[in-house]
């Protein structure tokens, strides 16, 4: 989609010294201008409608952003890193958007590799000054709001501060972003908090970040959000960290989402689930629920924009079909056969068990109380061919498992 961007030094240069002067203007006058100023500091940028009317007229241009890189690699459980993590995801994500043609789909690293595309790099290498002068700037002006009063400071999460070269990077994603016009940046991550020191932490679940409302593309990225995890909940818990309670966090420091007024498109930071759950730990749960949450994803920006679609009305979870065999009993971990259980159980309206929610029973691929539950009651449910007369076992033996692959399994 088109959008006339005012870029270039030269142009944010002007901006600034007539900012600075109605800046000085206020002061002497003597009252508040705020909210006038605040609509020509942070003018809207993009709203709902722009991107309802670019999906419907033209294509929605989708930035997908692994979150963090190979060289700085973001939180660590284990062996694993959340870079790759987040490349996984991100990969099953672009296969998604590239296959509908009402989307055009960037990564800003190769889905495969984990480097930055060549396009990235060499906006890197090649603007390294002016990425350093947009950041400044924009932080100049920040910083000058605040100080006059004309913008809250407004931090929910105190964070360390990043490095300068990521810094770099971020602002650098959000500079190309401006200048090519891309309607929404989708960043993917994991989330990890401090003190649990190599152990499984608490919190479980998912959370999602937008720019917080002062700056122009706060609304349209909070609509979008809303919709993702409205959608993302039917199949993850929301995160159990008290922080992020209400799902949906404003964030006004983070780059990511336009920190300091740098990005113009809408944007949302997922945060998929915390890195040491245990369907993101072991390998053989790992990549299909990495597809089960691009799928997801996909599905809900689709229904954002378009209500009645087919995609969105079609099969609801990327983990079925499956076909089992028998054998999953209650104590297995890590199995791509109790993860797709799970799926079918709860597709079946019997998972989590009643009572219970996604944060109690999650999508995990280990088979505990919650699923030997769910399973006795599908045995329940289909007692004359599961169960000849026998009592429920919660177990998947042979006549559980043959049921199974006739209700949700693959020919
Ligand atoms: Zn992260």
């Amino acid at each position: 989609m088109f959008r006339t961007i005012a870029t270039g030094l030269s142009v944010a240069g002007i901006l600034f010294a007539s900012f600075v002067f109605v800046m000085l203007i206020g002061d002497s006058l003597g009252f508040a201008l705020s909210d006038r100023l605040l609509g020509s500091v942070f003018p809207i940028t993009i709203s709902t409608p722009d991107l309802h009317k670019a999906y419907m007229t033209e294509k929605i241009k989708i930035l997908i952003v692994p979150g963090h890189d190979n060289e700085y690699g973001g939180a660590q459980y284990r062996d694993i890193r959340e870079s790759d993590l987040t490349l996984g995801a991100a990969r099953n994500l672009e296969a998604y958007f590239k296959k509908d043609a009402r989307f055009e789909t960037v990564t800003t690293r190769d889905t495969s590799t984990g480097n930055y595309t060549p396009v990235i790099q060499s906006y890197f290498d090649q603007h390294r000054d002016d990425i350093v002068v947009f950041k400044n700037i924009a932080k100049k002006k920040m910083e000058m709001l605040k100080s006059h009063n004309f913008l809250d400071r407004n931090v929910s999460i105190e964070r360390n501060s990043v490095s300068s070269e990521i810094a770099f990077r971020l602002y650098g994603i959000n500079k190309w972003a401006n200048e090519n016009d891309i309607d929404i940046v989708l960043h993917v991550h994991f989330n990890d908090y401090p003190g649990h020191r190599g152990r499984a932490g608490d919190h479980t679940g998912f959370s999602i970040y937008v720019p917080e409302r002062q700056y122009g593309n706060a609304d349209a990225s909070k609509d979008l959000a809303r919709t993702l995890f409205d959608e993302l909940k039917n199949t993850i818990g929301p995160s159990t960290l008290p922080l992020e309670r209400d799902g949906v966090i404003e964030d006004q420091e983070l780059i990511a989402l336009g920190a300091n007024g740098s990005l113009k498109s809408a944007s949302v930071l997922i945060e998929y689930g915390y890195i040491y759950e245990p369907q993101y730990v072991y390998e053989a749960t790992r990549s299909p629920m990495m597809q089960e949450l691009a799928f997801q994803t996909y599905r809900a920006v689709k229904k954002h924009f378009e209500k009645n679609s087919p995609v969105y009305a079609s099969s609801q979870t990327a983990l079925l079909p499956y076909r089992w065999s028998d054998g999953l009993e209650k104590g297995i971990k890590g199995s791509a056969g109790v993860l797709a259980l799970q799926a079918a159980l709860k597709k079946d309206g019997l998972y989590p068990p009643p009572g219970k929610s996604l944060i109690d029973c999650p999508l995990t691929g280990s088979f505990g109380a919650c699923t030997e539950l769910a399973v006795r009651m599908f045995q329940q449910r289909h007692a004359a061919e599961v169960l000849g007369g026998d009592s429920p076992t919660g177990r998947v033996g042979v006549a559980t498992a043959k049921k199974l692959n006739e209700v949700f399994g693959r020919d």
